[in-house]
């Protein structure tokens, strides 16, 4: 719990960090009962590795091994649907700012290499040789946090110390390690590197850049997986709506997520929905009656997309929306630069989307109509991502700010809290963003507190907010 707390950079709500750190043991032994194929120590138990951010007696013991594994398989990709869904809906998305970009894509094709690589003794070294990380993380290492190395590469990489012809990128060096280890606990990896980069990872290091990767942002909800929204300053449950995974934002993740996190919370939080359904519900009961012309509105989308007879096509644009916000709302970002990106993404939102030109028009396998629906929520998402960016004038977890590099807390946690007066909520940044997507493009933001205290203090005592370094 305590890592979860700090790696969000004290924006986790810390009810629902109870609730995941409670349930993820009994969610890892439902999946080996289900025959989940663990890998095992010597011993039959379940092979468990480090991960970044994880650590032993609060920060002050070393390095966990607390990582279930199965050798390197991972996880797939979101696809943003299920947020512009609810934000088309009339319902905020919360904490879209934060963007994880994780450490290691494969230099060209941004396929992932598993922060495992770096749990199993991988490092990462610049244009030098050098181990870099040991001078931003001094503890940690490579297995700080994943906004501090992705950080730290892009400042080595910005000061000239990046590898290959352009300098712009790092190598990933594990041929140190025993083969038997790549072998057995990272054959994924090995593949991958040699697929996508031609490297034989037992003699060569893998060309890494940091790679946009996950959300931490997304459909709010509490730690019952109910969705909310806010009305006169309180939270309100939408009854019957429930969001679990990357879709949602709980909000375990605050401000970064750290890295083993997710799966962990698509499983509690999705059984979560199911126990409480459960409870909520009798058998024989009634749904509401639905009004008649439910999902009318989403057909009408769907035949005006389907049809479409603009000028531009929905690759040509798709492009055009990835260049802007890595331009514009990448690991590092400024005000001036992110105001551009506000207004070159509400140009793209609102002046070239309505203008697609869908060619095929059929309903049988049309992957041209699936990425151009597909497009019209990613640049939803984009929208409330890049708004919440300019608006948050901070520096937190994976949000970095040039202009604004400190965290903005109630408190300045750096010093003694004694004499210190609070700040209100509206002068401090430990608050959630929430963001609403308006009939005419624009995005309006509001806030809701940071839960500060766990479900149960006796089992559990909240984590203070403190200076977070590794
Ligand atoms: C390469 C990679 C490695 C990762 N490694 C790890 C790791 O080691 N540990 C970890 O904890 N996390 C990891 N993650 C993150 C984790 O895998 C994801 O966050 C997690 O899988 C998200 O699960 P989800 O069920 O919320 O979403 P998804 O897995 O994206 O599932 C959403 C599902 O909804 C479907 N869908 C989408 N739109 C619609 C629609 N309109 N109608 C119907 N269905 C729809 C999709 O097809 C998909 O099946 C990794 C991610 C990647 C990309």
């Amino acid at each position: 719990m305590y890592d979860t707390v700090k790696g969000s950079d004290w924006l986790g709500d810390q009810d629902a960090i109870h609730f995941l750190s409670r349930e993820a043991p009994k969610a890892v032994f439902e999946l080996e009962n289900y025959g989940c194929a663990f890998s095992r120590t010597k011993e039959g138990k379940i092979y468990q590795r480090a991960f970044g951010g994880q650590s032993l007696r609060f920060g002050k013991g070393g390095q966990a091994h607390r990582t279930c594994a199965v050798a390197d398989r991972t996880g797939h990709s979101c696809t943003g649907d299920g947020m512009a869904m609810v934000s088309r809906a009339g319902i905020p998305l919360q904490d879209m700012e934060f963007v994880q970009f994780h450490p290691t894509g494969i230099y060209g094709s941004g396929v992932l290499v598993t922060e495992g690589v770096r749990g199993e003794g991988g490092y990462l070294i610049n244009s030098a040789g050098d181990r870099f990380m040991t001078e931003y993380a001094p503890v940690a290492k490579d297995l700080a946090s994943r906004d501090i190395v992705s950080r730290a590469m892009t400042l080595e990489i910005l000061d000239g110390r990046g590898v290959g012809p352009k300098k712009d990128h790092l190598y990933l060096q594990l041929s140190h390690l025993p083969r038997e280890v790549i072998e057995k606990q990272l054959p994924g990896i090995s593949h991958l590197s040699w697929v996508f980069a031609g490297v034989d990872v037992t003699k060569e290091p893998i060309p890494v850049i940091p790679t946009v990767h996950y959300n931490m942002g997304g459909i709010p909800g509490n730690y019952r997986a109910q969705v909310l929204t806010r009305e006169n300053e309180n939270d309100r449950v939408l009854d019957r709506l429930w969001a679990a995974g990357e879709t949602a934002c709980v909000s375990v993740h605050g401000a970064n997520r750290l890295g083993a996190n997710s799966l962990i919370e698509t499983l509690v939080f999705g059984k979560a929905i199911a126990d409480n359904i459960d409870c909520m519900m009798r058998p024989g009961e009634r749904h509401v009656d639905l009004a008649p012309d439910i999902g009318q509105q989403s057909i009408c989308r769907f035949d005006a997309t389907r049809y479409s007879q603009g000028n531009i096509t929905v690759a040509t644009l798709r492009e055009e929306m990835q260049r802007t916000m890595h331009k514009y709302a990448s690991v590092f970002r400024s005000c001036d630069i992110l105001q551009h990106g506000c207004r070159e993404m509400t140009r793209l939102y609102t002046c070239d989307l309505p203008n697609l030109c869908v060619q095929d028009t059929s309903l049988i396998w049309n992957t041209e109509l699936v990425e151009a629906l597909e497009l019209q929520n990613m640049m939803l998402n984009c929208m409330h991502i890049i708004y919440a960016a300019e608006n948050r004038k901070e520096s937190r977890g994976a949000h970095a700010r040039e202009d604004y590099k400190e965290r903005i807390d109630e408190y300045d946690y750096s010093k003694p809290l004694d004499g210190q007066k609070k700040l209100p909520i509206e002068k401090h940044w430990r608050k959630h963003t929430l963001t609403w997507a308006q009939d005419d493009g624009s995005i309006c933001i509001t806030y809701r507190p940071v839960i500060d205290t766990t479900l149960d203090e006796t089992e559990a005592e909240h984590v203070p907010p403190a200076v977070r370094s590794y």
